[in-house]
């Protein structure tokens, strides 16, 4: 890990910021990594960085095929805004496209204990868990 933005080309965005050095000897620097992004400054600079190391990146991870997810295993977990006043003003639904399935469900079923705990009330738990969800409510089996 580097504190640095990992753009090599950070420095020609020449933003009054980057500006160090002593008189007569001045440079630009890179900015710091942003702890938003991760390994660079900015959405910028991680496109730049991604068009040089795109194909260093796949090669690592590994191409995969095309994915198929059958309509009535999608099952997913949504939050909708609520103008009800209250602690949490999300409304949670289970849902399945295809089976026209929109149920309400409890938050603590929606969302995990940790964004709960963070007062996170726009998360939900992933499609995997949704599937499970729905198999625990007898939607699915
Ligand atoms: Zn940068």
């Amino acid at each position: 890990m580097s504190e640095w933005c990992q753009n090599k080309k950070c420095p020609e965005k020449k933003t009054q910021s980057q500006i160090r050095g002593s008189k007569g000897a001045k440079y630009y620097q890179s900015n710091k990594a942003s702890t938003w992004i991760g390994y660079w400054c900015s959405n910028g600079c991680r496109d730049t960085w991604w068009q040089d190391h795109k194909d260093t990146c796949m090669n690592a991870v590994g191409f995969i095929d095309k994915q198929l997810l059958p309509l009535d295993d999608a099952w997913f977990v949504e939050s909708d805004y609520s103008w009800s006043s209250g602690d949490c003003v999300y409304v949670y639904y289970i849902r399945n496209k295809n089976r026209g399935i929109k149920q309400q469900i409890t938050r603590e079923q929606a969302q995990s204990p940790e964004d709960i705990e963070r007062d996170w009330c726009h998360t939900t738990i992933d499609d995997t868990q949704a599937k499970e969800l729905a198999i625990t409510l007898g939607l699915a089996s």
